[in-house]
């Protein structure tokens, strides 16, 4: 297999895609061709990751995970007496003002 050859099965490989004989052509393929390797590589991460402009760095991320599971993991408060007539009044409020909308058009 040549270097030509295996960039249109980088893809395929790394989807999983190429049938098991074309496999093992391109991993013995990879093994030998360091070039290929790395274009694999760029390609893998390429697809990994987007295209799409800059990522969050990867502290950004676990910040914003653990705030995320932070708000998941808050216990839930019990309705104060208040609240629950108060949303319920909203939304009545909220149905009515669309019944009206709709009727209006
Ligand atoms: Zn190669």
């Amino acid at each position: 297999m040549t270097c030509e050859e295996l960039q249109g099965d980088l893809v395929a490989y790394h989807f999983g895609e190429v049938p098991p004989a074309g496999r093992d052509a391109v991993e013995e393929h990879l093994v030998s061709c360091a070039a290929c390797v790395k274009r694999f590589v760029a390609l893998k991460r390429e697809i990994e990751l987007g295209e799409s402009g800059p990522r969050p760095s990867a502290t950004a991320r676990a910040r914003l995970k653990a705030a995320a599971l932070a708000e998941v993991a808050k216990p839930l408060r019990p309705w104060r007496w208040w609240e629950r007539p108060l949303a319920f009044g909203l939304a009545s409020a909220a149905v009515m003002v669309a019944l009206v909308f709709v009727r209006g058009l």
